[in-house]
């Protein structure tokens, strides 16, 4: 049988994660306001950045595996459609049922039916920004379900009606006062001598979810990969959570992005030593659980795979913009991008901050829709040495900066410079022209100030290279 997934299209509008309420700029003025966040995030990302440097440190050949991983990335990105088929094939031969959704809509359908027709009212959760991408909460919740984050900072976030900031610290920009207030405001049956010290923190919200996990018949979870040769799909994660969900219900639901694929069991072996180092620092991953299909008796007895493309075969079709679907969600370009470190990840509007989504995001949403990510970066380049999988995050910025579409002015000006510098008198008498105004230093005037917005003009040389070549 063949699969049909359509023409590459990006994700919906109206559902969904994807897209901010504005723009960049002026998030980030609202959040560069905020002195609490700043400095909760100044001191999570230096924390994190350290833990993760000197276990990184440790390997003598971390280089060679950042260039396996991304080989094997770009080896996976070229054969998609029939590793993809190969996984569907895999799951179904070991008890699983594979569903294909197109975009988010069809997604959350998918997925509140599954759960309808178990009769059960609530799920919980494991970590998956796949199911944030797509909205999947807001879906449940439309359809009576109660879905119920077991990752403590998620579920931070979701008691605090609140949105993630981080790819690995969702509740990033909340300290244990604020999380204090949230629990005793929000958590069933906390105990109101509830205090902000992080153990006390941590025993309420195990209380609440053991309980939670003994009572819920339905799971969903995302996947950090799955393996196309056997079906075999994992989850990463470090509190058991993720265990206890991929575990403990009677059927289990996961929703992954369609670039979550690796071959073959032994190119696990390359992400498993990259991903744990590059994002939580440590040298060996808690809790990996994998499991392939349904085993008779043993964990849950229904198991259905939703494969998400949500705009993901658009960005397949472009080479450059494509780099973006390597990405292992180890969070490290946020932990060292000096934009993020000061503006935090409500900024960038989607549920993918920070570097790799002011390249994912737009390419996710189509540019025009998320026109002002790409610019949300110094191109600094500190993204690029940290990401254990080398996408080239400055070079993707540039690419879709090229494709934001420009106001005329500038276009105008772009077209103008462009005949200047075809033809060589009006070049020499522009220069000229530049050196007599004495703009240097100062501001250009509407409607071409955002050029000067937060940058001075450059000074005209005392002497240009045609003056100079002339006296000889
Ligand atoms: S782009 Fe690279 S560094 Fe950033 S989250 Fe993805 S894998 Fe990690």
């Amino acid at each position: 049988m063949s699969t049909f997934l359509g023409m590459p299209t990006t994700a919906p509008r109206g559902v969904g994660n994807l897209r901010g309420d504005e723009s960049f700029p002026a998030a980030a003025h609202k959040a560069l306001g905020n002195a609490q966040l700043r400095r909760n995030l100044g001191h999570a990302t230096a924390t994190i950045r350290a833990k993760s440097g000197a276990v990184i440190d440790e390997l003598p050949d971390w280089q060679e595996l950042r260039t396996a991983g991304s080989a094997l990335k770009a080896d996976t990105m070229a054969r998609l459609p029939e590793l993809l088929l190969q996984l569907e094939e895999n799951v179904t031969a070991a008890g699983g049922v594979v569903h294909w959704a197109a975009d988010a809509n069809e997604a959350n359908r998918i997925v509140a039916e599954l759960v309808r027709a178990t009769g059960e009212d609530r799920v919980i959760k494991v970590k998956s920004m796949a199911t944030q991408e797509i909205g999947l909460n807001e879906a449940l919740e439309a359809a009576g379900i109660e879905p119920v984050e077991t990752d403590l900072a998620e579920l931070i976030v979701q008691l605090g009606h609140d949105k993630p900031s981080h790819i690995l610290v969702p509740a990033i920009h909340r300290n244990r006062a604020e999380i204090r207030e949230i629990f005793l405001r929000e958590m069933p049956g906390v105990d109101p001598a509830l205090t902000d010290e992080p153990v006390i923190l941590a025993g309420a919200a195990r209380r609440y979810l053991r309980e939670t996990f003994l009572s819920t018949r339905v799971a969903v979870s995302g996947a950090n990969f799955a393996i196309a040769e056997t079906g075999t799909l994992a989850v990463l994660e470090s509190e058991g959570n993720g265990r206890m969900c991929l575990t403990l219900p009677e059927t289990l639901i996961t929703v992954m992005g369609i670039e979550k694929l690796v071959p073959t069991w032994q190119d696990l072996e390359v992400f498993l030593q990259l991903l744990p180092r590059a994002s939580t620092g440590e040298r060996m991953n808690p809790y990996t659980s994998m499991w392939t299909g349904v085993t008779p008796g043993d964990g849950p007895q229904n198991f259905h795979l939703v494969l998400l493309d949500n705009g993901r075969s658009a960005v397949l079709a472009d080479e450059v913009g494509r780099q973006a679907l390597h990405c292992i969600r180890c969070s490290a370009c946020l932990n060292v991008c000096p934009v993020y470190e000061r503006t935090g990840g409500h900024a960038y509007g989607s549920v993918y901050p920070g570097p790799i989504g002011a390249v994912l995001s737009p390419q996710l949403t189509g540019v025009e829709d998320n026109a002002s990510l790409p610019y949300a970066s110094s191109l600094c380049g500190a993204c690029f040495d940290a990401c254990p999988v080398k996408i080239d995050i400055p070079s993707i910025l540039v690419h879709l900066r090229n494709e934001v579409p420009h106001p005329r002015t500038e276009q105008a000006m772009m077209r103008a410079a462009a005949y200047a510098m075809d033809h060589p008198k009006l070049y020499e008498a522009a220069q000229h022209a530049a050196k007599l105004s004495k703009v240097a230093g100062r501001r250009l005037p509407p409607p071409l100030s955002g050029w000067t917005a937060s940058r001075d003009l450059p000074e005209p040389p005392a002497e240009t290279f045609r003056d100079w070549w002339a006296k000889r």
